[in-house]
């Protein structure tokens, strides 16, 4: 249910608390829903949150988050995902790659619409975030679909950042989970508005900026630990710590939140992220942009949504609410999800953008 006001509490209820994505109420965009964030367990399937919940009572508690840190690393052992669950899975979410012709049988006569995760997606998850480089093909592949439809970038990372790895000015970008919104600076064949922007939680801006510098002087000791500051998101990365120091990191993280009631601690891949307590995520993000595109309550749009974090599951959502689209989900092991269809890698995301860019062609070659 709907928290209206502290997410992070106490010690007690840190743990449960920073897997459920409570929610506030926005003066400016007032929604009353919650998250349903679910964590990918080591073995098999993902455990879920109230699965979670049963177990962070004493020794549990810390045994609990250092799992679902562990479970969310890119680089785990995956023996224990056996050929069996991989097969299931990608029955239930098949390569959207292998499903290509079905896919653009869907799109015919429709405005697709593309929205892109960053990390991960368009870039290989590394051990620095900052050297987190887009692939100069990869960047001309994006550049070419965004001649032919509207395309944003959708991430966790502060806009100005993932503009700088990205450098295309005709895209929309949507950085920190969606929190702040600019649309391109160049653009020709796209109705709707083109300079839109939305900042739901700049009030929380002076908040952020404290943290960050709290949370900087807190864990740098840890080893290989990193506080980035994504404006309206602060990420703290642990892709690089020891693992036998992950639960000394989130303990910290979490004694710092212990006096931030309006922020709230949830996990991405490798990296604990604290955000402003609104309800405003990916999805959040993705509707704002449809409806900023003129396509709110169109029929003939087809969005589809490609990215491979928990944090991407919001917007695979808000498309299996609309009965709109694809969500895709890039990963190589079995999660659960919301996306419809799967990409493995990176590199299979390139090439479904260039297949899409090459339909798309044939299309107007043939019209
Ligand atoms: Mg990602």
């Amino acid at each position: 249910m709907t928290n209206p006001n502290a997410v992070v509490t106490d010690t007690q209820s840190a743990i449960a608390m920073a897997f459920t994505a409570t929610v506030n109420t926005s003066s400016l965009y007032p929604t009353n829903s919650s998250c349903n964030i679910t964590l990918f367990s080591r073995n098999k399937f993902p455990i879920t949150k109230s699965s979670i919940e049963t177990t962070v009572t004493g020794a549990g508690k810390t045994i609990a988050w250092v799992e679902a840190m562990r479970a969310s690393s890119p680089t785990r052992n995956s023996s224990e995902d056996t050929e069996a669950n991989k097969n299931l899975w990608i029955m239930k979410h098949p390569s959207a790659l292998g499903m290509f012709e079905e896919i653009m049988s869907a799109a015919k006569m429709k405005q697709v619409v593309i929205f892109l995760d960053y990390d991960g997606t368009l870039s290989p998850i590394v051990e620095n975030p900052d050297h987190a480089y887009m692939d100069p093909q990869m960047r001309e592949v994006v550049k070419n679909v965004a001649k032919y439809f509207p395309t944003a970038i959708v991430s966790g990372r502060c806009r100005a950042k993932v503009y700088n790895f990205v450098r295309l000015s005709e895209l929309y970008y949507a950085g920190s989970h969606g929190m702040d919104i600019k649309g391109p600076s160049s653009r020709k064949h796209q109705q709707g508005n083109q300079n839109v922007l939305c900042q739901p939680a700049k009030d929380f801006l002076p908040m952020m900026n404290e943290v960050y510098k709290i949370l900087t002087e807190k864990t740098k000791d840890i080893r290989g630990s990193n506080v980035e500051n994504n404006k309206f998101c602060l990420s703290v990365h642990y892709r690089c710590v020891e693992e036998q120091s992950w639960s000394d990191l989130a303990d910290r993280v979490k004694s710092v939140l212990k006096d931030y009631p309006k922020l709230k601690l949830t996990q991405g891949r490798m990296v604990l992220e604290i955000r402003p307590t609104i309800k405003w995520d990916k999805g959040n993000a993705i509707e704002f942009l449809m409806e900023s595109l003129g396509y709110s309550n169109s029929k003939d749009v087809l969005p589809i949504y490609i990215g491979d974090d928990r944090t991407d599951e919001d917007a695979f959502k808000v498309l299996r609410k609309r009965g709109q689209g694809f969500g895709i989900l890039v990963s190589k092991l079995p999660k659960e999800t919301d996306a419809v269809y799967s990409l493995r890698e990176p590199f299979e995301v390139m090439y479904f953008l260039q297949r899409l860019v090459t339909w798309k062609r044939s299309i107007m070659r043939n019209h």
